[in-house]
């Protein structure tokens, strides 16, 4: 793929766009522009029907990074008496852990390995244990280690016991399947800058209307107030506060080119492909990846980092980087790793290329890659 004149981004967000949608970026909108407010419209409907999000569903976006939607959906739609299980297997589930104690809310952690998915069995016994719990806070894909937890599964079994399911899916909406209308889930966050391929700096929350309308009052932020920008937006078509809007209109290019693609499953393969090329390179240099094969998501890889005393992540990633490829440090806290994301507008052509300039990386600094 042809690329601006910047290196290609193998990281989990910010990530590598496209031309077209850098180039929807070049015009400022006023944010009473009614063509604004309905590209703002059009994009909450095109994210609600990626994940069959029927009328039962809206979708709210929310300024700022991921971690604010999720700030903003646990924060707005927990209620006060309510206990939350949150299975953790990586930095971003206990990031949820973390907000959840700022806001106050009570939590259940439910720790496994950074490399092992969640478990079903495991969780409904904490259901069984713990009947205090009322909710589940659940990060689909747990981009530390790039492991895939099976969110199907947990979300019928939240429907069978009858707890609220609050789903984190910022690294897998719009590249893995998620439905919304086979029941189970309840709020589903994620953002412009990952999958969709848009520039960061707005998030979303796909919350069943029922809920969203039952939480008024809730929330315990001015600013992140899921139900109060969803009321303001119906009585009024504006953001409350003001909108990013360059990042609202890359997201409407973004979301063009996703549909163009051929929507989720078509992104899910490239993807895929991605993961498919970068594996076999990595693995042909002597890279091993973290993760066993049936539990790694096809949108970020960990890899062992070589043994060799002369390996420096700073200076490897220096190095990759000035033959314009930028990797990704490790965020596993007891073993060497770093990662290569497969996401954003890139094709297993540009993978190889990243491959190849590793390899060479390798060679210029002395690196022996026995891992
Ligand atoms: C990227 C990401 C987030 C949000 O991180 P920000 O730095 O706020 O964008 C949250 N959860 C997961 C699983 C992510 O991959």
């Amino acid at each position: 793929m042809i690329h601006g004149n910047g290196p290609v981004l193998l990281t989990p967000g910010p990530l590598t766009t496209s031309a077209a949608t850098r180039e929807a970026m070049l015009y400022d909108w006023g944010s009473w522009d009614e063509a604004f407010n309905r590209m703002t419209k059009s994009i909450c409907r095109d994210l609600l029907a990626i994940v069959s999000g029927h009328d039962d569903f809206v979708c709210v976006p929310m300024q700022g990074s991921g971690t604010f939607a999720v700030e903003a959906a646990l924060g707005s739609l927990v209620p006060h008496d309510a206990v939350v299980l949150v299975p953790n297997n990586g930095a971003y589930c206990a990031r949820m852990l973390k907000i959840l104690e700022r806001l106050g809310i009570a939590a259940v952690e439910l720790k496994f390995h950074d490399d092992e998915p969640a478990s079903v069995a495991r969780i409904q016994a904490m259901f069984e244990r713990d009947p205090r719990i009322t909710h589940v806070a659940q990060v689909h894909l747990e981009t530390s280690a790039g492991l895939l937890n099976p969110l199907d599964e947990i979300a019928a079994l939240c429907a069978q016991h009858g707890k609220r399911l609050i789903v984190d899916a910022m690294s897998s909406f719009g590249a893995l399947p998620i439905d919304v209308s086979k029941g189970g889930i309840d709020a589903l966050i994620s953002a412009s800058g990952k999958c969709l391929e848009g520039v960061p700096g707005m998030g979303f929350v796909i919350v069943r209307r029922s809920l969203l309308e039952a939480s008024a009052g809730i929330a315990r932020s001015l600013a992140l107030d899921i139900h109060d920008q969803y009321a303001y937006m119906l009585k009024t078509t504006q953001w409350r506060f003001t909108p990013p809007t360059h990042v609202v209109a890359a997201l409407r290019a973004a979301l063009d080119q996703f549909f163009a693609e051929g929507g989720q499953p078509e992104r899910g393969t490239r993807y895929r492909s991605n993961c498919a090329a970068l594996i076999d390179g990595m693995t042909a240099l002597g890279f091993e990846p973290y993760l066993d094969a049936d539990v790694q998501a096809p949108v970020i890889v960990t890899f062992h980092a070589p043994r060799d005393t002369s390996y420096d992540f700073k200076r490897f990633y220096e190095a990759v980087r000035d033959a314009g490829y930028v990797l990704y440090p490790g965020k596993l806290t007891d073993v060497e790793t770093f990662r290569v994301g497969c996401i954003g507008a890139i094709d297993a052509d540009d993978i190889r290329g990243a491959v190849a300039a590793i390899g060479r990386a390798l060679q210029t600094l002395n690196v022996s890659v026995a891992t």
